[in-house]
């Protein structure tokens, strides 16, 4: 079919895959399994990684530990059980009279990527093995009959679909190449082009998809990762200007009086961090652009006495200020904060949450709407459009990361928007908040308040169980109370998994059978939870046996046992925030981690979270090890995929994007002058909706 004829260079991007040279109406839909529809989709299909050919050895050429390919014909597979969930699996490669073992471990569907006779390439890192070459873990490419081990340096992997074959997959995106990389439009001026030296994006194209040189490719996956940091950047800034610069807020002004008159409330010094986070704050306060700033730090750091402050900056002024938490029990507990240090003021409190009466609840409206209430605390309650404020100044979010556009119209009043704080309790990793949460301004507690008790974490030993769970008694004898997480809820098929519902069964009639233990968990519904919450609150229940859902917030002093089970099955982070729960008050606290694991990253993981308590420390290390999608998912924030960058690794580019973007909003707000046009358009394209960029005036 012809596709050249006649098209603009945007019309010739949007062509359905199935008209593309090599594909057609099947192949089209299997591509569009991958996400593949049109041929720009194919172009920014970029490789999974590369084969370097020249790495193409014959077995007596092999040389210990250094990577290289081998082809040769599959002679022997065999797959064994060496225990519970426990496999190996071993293909034995002929080339000519020479032979390479591959070996995987654990992974037995591989055996069905196989059959004897099949010629296959494999490259990995060779080892000797008791006089025989083996490659563990190998990347396997099966090639077809008439196929010659593909010629070309530096062949691309792609990622691939059942019923298309890599050697196919190669023929036709080479193709797409061939025929469309010149009409994609290059959103680059020629003077960016030469000042940061990037490739066009024609030539990037070719390259990252049929390298030249590792030169040339290392050069092209620059250009695309610079590309794809600075959109990204250049997205956050234009939300950030969409929330802040565009919008108008109360200046509420810090005075010194004002501040001090603060400060005699709290019953304790401020920590040098609080200070700060004070000082970025009143700085906000005072101009009449919203602030919109994240406050992160650690649990127990003291995030809510920043936030009271904040609080009654906006009451010294006159206006008013709303706090809202994730769940009631968390408001509640915010309330019972405020009373304890307002008692002598003249600060007048509502709560306003989903589980009030109807008259509770008018009675409530009507207080925030004449003036009489100052400070509400609530849920998500607050939104509503019934919700009338007097004088709303400032909006403070705990434990949450994220405030759309849509909400905050909602509490935007003639004209005005109020000032916005957000508080977090898992610390951010540098590179991630200045990417995901790019548009914030960030304030950090990184010290703890003085006199804070440690939390003694061990890495349980199977054998050792009964001494734990006899010091576990003794401190519930003691008045204490305790924890005990497991990662699932209930036991699926595997017996062995460690699950709430089974942890319950052996605790309530062995270990801990004297105890009054209670259930959560995130199947429950939240009144479900909340009552079990405030009984264990109350000490009604003595131990908690929960799913991770008792990560975020909930205030336990009297809490300073836990029982982890099945370890393994969490991040760092979430160790981490979870250790947080048994933290909180005037007695020392035991943390013990049970992790049945072979994974070499699972214990490096755990003997971490054991060696650290530095929440921030923490966090950098689980990105490092887990890349920074597991830890804050893109998903999660709404936002799409990174394509080829990545944040540990792309740290310096991710710096350079930043910088580039705040200066260019500030050459051309909104992005709006004529030369910026087309990064616009694929800025607004990618992000847009995501970001709500284009969302509510
Ligand atoms: P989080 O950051 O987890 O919300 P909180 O604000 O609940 O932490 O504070 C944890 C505890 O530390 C509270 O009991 C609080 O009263 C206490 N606290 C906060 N700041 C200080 C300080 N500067 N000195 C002593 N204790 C403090
Ligand atoms: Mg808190």
């Amino acid at each position: 079919m012809d596709t050249t004829s006649e098209k603009s260079p945007a019309e010739q991007m949007l062509t359905p895959a199935q008209f593309l040279k090599g594909v057609g109406p099947q192949r089209a839909k299997l591509l569009e399994r991958l996400g593949l529809k049109t041929s720009r989709d194919l172009l920014f299909n970029f490789p999974r990684s590369y084969l370097n050919m020249s790495e193409l050895r014959t077995i007596d050429q092999l040389r210990e530990n250094e990577p290289a390919s081998i082809c040769g014909e599959v002679d022997e597979i065999e797959l064994k059980n060496t225990g519970p969930g426990r496999s190996m699996l071993g293909v034995l490669v002929r080339q000519q009279s020479q032979f390479l073992r591959a070996v995987w471990f654990n992974q037995p569907f591989m055996r069905d990527r196989f059959a004897t006779g099949e010629r296959v390439l494999l490259s990995g890192k060779a080892k000797l093995n008791a006089f025989r070459w083996e490659m563990v873990h190998p990347r396997v490419e099966v090639l077809a009959d008439d196929e010659d081990p593909p010629s070309g340096k530096i062949l691309p992997v792609y990622s691939l679909t059942e019923g298309i074959a890599q050697g196919a997959m190669r023929r036709l995106m080479s193709a797409v190449v061939a025929t469309h990389a010149n009409f994609v439009e290059e959103i680059f001026d020629d003077s960016v082009l030469s000042e940061k030296q990037l490739l066009l994006i024609a030539d990037a194209l070719q390259q990252i998809h049929e390298p030249t040189t590792e030169e040339l490719l290392a050069e092209a996956r620059r250009r695309f990762i610079y590309q794809e940091l600075l959109m990204m950047q250049l997205a956050l800034r234009l939300r950030r200007e969409k929330l802040t610069a565009e919008r108008k807020a109360t200046a509420l002004p810090v005075t010194p009086k004002i501040d001090a008159r603060i400060r005699r409330l709290f019953p304790f010094e401020l920590t040098g961090d609080q200070g700060n986070a004070i000082r970025d704050i009143s700085e906000d306060l005072g101009r009449d652009v919203p602030m919109n700033r994240l406050l992160q730090g650690d649990v127990g750091s003291g995030k809510t006495v920043v936030a009271e402050y904040a609080m009654l900056a906006a009451v010294a002024n006159q206006h008013q200020a709303a706090l809202m938490a994730p769940t009631e029990i968390l408001a509640r507990q915010h309330i019972e904060t405020l009373n304890q240090d307002l008692q002598q003021g003249r600060v007048r409190i509502a709560l306003l949450t989903g589980s009030l009466s109807t008259a509770e609840r008018r009675e409530a409206l009507q207080g925030i709407a004449d003036g009489e209430v100052d400070l509400v605390v609530g849920t998500h309650a607050i939104v509503q459009e019934d919700v009338i404020f007097k004088q709303l100044g400032l909006v403070i979010i705990d434990e949450q990361h994220r405030f759309g556009v849509r909400q905050r119209a909602a509490l935007r009043q003639s004209g005005l928007d109020p000032h916005y704080l957000v508080m977090t309790a898992t610390p951010i990793p540098r590179t991630i908040s200045m990417t995901l949460f790019g548009d914030l301004d960030v304030s950090t507690l990184r010290q703890m308040p003085p006199g804070r008790q440690p939390v003694h974490t061990y890495l349980g030993e199977e054998s050792q169980r009964g001494k734990w769970w006899e010091f576990f008694r003794k401190k519930l004898r003691e008045g204490r109370q305790g924890f005990v997480i497991a990662p699932l809820v209930n036991a699926l098929a595997k017996q062995d998994v460690e699950s709430v519902e089974s942890t319950y069964e052996n605790l309530s009639n062995g270990e801990l059978e004297a105890f009054r233990l209670g259930v959560v968990h995130g199947r429950q519904s939240s009144s479900e939870k909340d009552s079990v919450m405030r009984d264990f609150k109350e000490g009604i229940i003595q131990v908690l046996i929960a799913t991770s859902v008792v990560e975020v917030g909930i205030n336990v002093p009297n809490a300073t046992v836990m029982t982890i089970e099945g370890g393994q099955r969490f991040g760092l982070a979430q160790l981490h925030q979870l250790r947080g729960r048994i933290s909180r008050g005037s007695h020392p606290s035991y943390v013990c981690v049970y992790a049945s694991t072979e994974s070499e990253e699972a214990t490096e993981r755990l003997q971490a979270f054991a060696a650290s308590t530095d929440g921030f420390e923490l966090a950098d290390r689980d990105m490092q090890m887990r890349g920074p999608g597991d830890l804050f998912s893109f998903k999660q924030q709404g936002l799409p995929p990174l394509r080829i960058a990545d944040l540990v690794r792309d740290e310096d580019i991710v710096n350079e994007a930043r910088s580039d973007a705040i200066r260019l909003i500030k050459q051309a707000p909104g992005l709006l002058s004529a030369e910026y046009e087309t990064l616009r358009e694929r800025v607004l394209l990618r992000y847009g909706s995501a970001m709500e960029l284009g969302d509510v005036g």
